[in-house]
């Protein structure tokens, strides 16, 4: 089975490439997904946030507040490393689950949708990465459009990650979604033949 990371910057389009090779057959995995998943399921993960950012992170009934998480760990880079020191191994271990079910039952390609795939060195266990890229305005204009967080807050989360140009070197494939989504799954189409034949001739 081929594994491949799809990573990018905030806004740049990974999600919805990540939909694209969905829907040509791949498997897929959203970190941020299982990430929300562990956050309201385990107590453990509760308790260890609790234990770190104090009652300032629930609501009024003693409930995990993300609005209040994401104001803790978002303002300061060394809240947000202590956040992902609490959820990145527990994503990492369902990830790794989903990977080997998927392998037992003979899927080609593995996508791991992930805003931090080299931040975590979760590189290291893939086969290839694609980075998803676009120009800062576009990036914002669309997070923007989508989440109605402020542009401040877009700039304080997108300070905290790798730059583009970093996480270019690092990648095996780039798409640049500064165009249209007929453009973009065009990209899509061109790359998976390409890991296709790579992994026929593997
Ligand atoms: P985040 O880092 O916030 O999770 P992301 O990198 O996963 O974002 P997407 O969620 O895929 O990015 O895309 C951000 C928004 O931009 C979405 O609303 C998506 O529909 C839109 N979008 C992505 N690519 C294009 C495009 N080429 N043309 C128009 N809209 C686009």
């Amino acid at each position: 089975m081929f594994r491949l990371g799809i990573t990018g910057s905030i806004g740049s389009g990974k999600t919805t490439v990540s939909r694209c090779f969905e829907s040509k057959g791949a498997r897929l995995s959203i970190s941020d997904d299982l990430a929300r998943e562990i956050l309201f399921s385990d107590p453990s993960t509760m308790d260890e946030l609790i234990q770190y950012f104090g009652n300032k992170i629930l609501d009024e009934n003693g409930k995990l507040d993300r609005q209040n998480l994401a104001d803790v760990a978002f303002t300061d880079p060394d809240n947000q490393s202590i956040l992902n020191k609490i959820l990145h191994p527990r994503v990492r271990v369902e990830t790794r689950e989903l990977m080997n079910t998927a392998e037992q039952e003979g899927v080609q390609l593995f996508v791991v949708d992930a805003p931090l795939i080299f931040e975590a060195g979760l590189d290291k266990e893939l086969n290839a990465v694609l980075v998803v890229t676009a120009s800062d305005d576009l990036r914002q204009q669309r997070v923007l459009d989508r989440s109605g967080i402020s542009a401040a807050d877009f700039a304080r989360r997108d300070a905290l990650q790798l730059s583009q140009d970093e996480k270019c070197k690092r990648a095996d494939y780039i798409i640049e979604n500064d165009s249209s989504l007929e453009a973009l799954v065009a990209e899509v189409d061109r790359i998976q033949l390409e890991i296709l034949e790579r992994i026929r001739s593997e």
